[in-house]
């Protein structure tokens, strides 16, 4: 837990602009956190933002802060991914991984950013929809470590109260069923509390192309301006 000494504070406001969430607020003339609402990514507390060490973080006693904290803090390397951060490599490294096979494709939610924040019972509506929509859960995602419940997509009771600076809601789809997603993703928006963005994972035909994208027009999708390509990296090491 990030903690303010206020014998130290003199009130400068520095690291009010660093806190990613916008949770650290003056208090008079001392800064406090709001700890109801602090995601424990420790940017604060990091790289001296405070001159006079005033901050600094402190036992973190349940689990679900550590939970908070081990989504939150890009430094931490997660054992369910081995990598660093909320997400996997999947996205940029199917060619290796194989995750994605040829007529699915790999479905991200990343839910929360920027500067916004997700309450884990916001990521939990989003999966239920997902998982009736036919997402089968990525194995090596931190988010499915803490479902309750892969066929549903709840999550354990006991993580639901828990806000993460991010997460990504991740796994794959038959191509085919690519309408049912973006049908669940179109009610469940409106019941949320944060942002969200979509990402697509797709293989290649023999031509080059993603012939999902030719679905996107009878969806009411734009064409996607972004995106990110594996080339240069060597040999595949799939291709079913
Ligand atoms: S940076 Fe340090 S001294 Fe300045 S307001 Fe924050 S806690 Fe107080
Ligand atoms: S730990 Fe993160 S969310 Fe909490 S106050 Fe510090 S910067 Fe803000």
């Amino acid at each position: 837990m990030a903690i303010i000494n206020p014998d130290l504070c003199n009130g400068c406001k520095v690291c009010l602009m660093y806190c990613p969430l916008g949770v650290i607020r003056m208090d008079g003339e001392k800064a406090v956190i709001d700890q109801e609402n602090c995601v424990e990514c420790y940017v604060c507390s990091r790289n001296r933002v405070c001159a006079k060490g005033a901050i600094s973080p402190a036992e973190i006693n349940t689990k679900g802060r550590t939970l908070r904290h081990f989504l939150s803090d890009p430094t931490e390397t997660k054992a369910a991914t081995g990598v660093p951060g909320r997400g996997t490599e999947e996205s940029k490294t199917n060619d290796v991984t194989g995750r994605v096979k040829q007529g699915h494709l790999g479905i991200c939610i990343d839910m929360g950013r920027p500067g916004v924040g997700v309450w884990i019972r916001d990521a939990e509506k989003v999966a239920m929809a997902l998982a009736q929509a036919g997402l089968n859960f990525e194995e090596a995602s931190p988010l499915t470590a803490i479902l309750k419940d892969r066929r549903t997509g709840e999550i354990i009771d006991e993580m639901r109260n828990e806000r993460l600076l991010s997460i990504i809601v991740e796994g794959t789809v038959p191509e085919a069923d690519f309408p049912k997603v973006i049908a669940a993703l179109r009610v469940v928006e409106k019941e949320i509390d944060t942002v969200f963005s979509l990402g697509v994972i797709s293989r290649v035909d023999a031509t080059g192309r993603a012939p999902f994208l030719t679905q996107l027009d009878g969806l009411g999708l734009p064409m996607p301006m972004r995106g990110k390509v594996n080339t240069g990296l060597g040999r595949p090491f799939v291709n079913d």
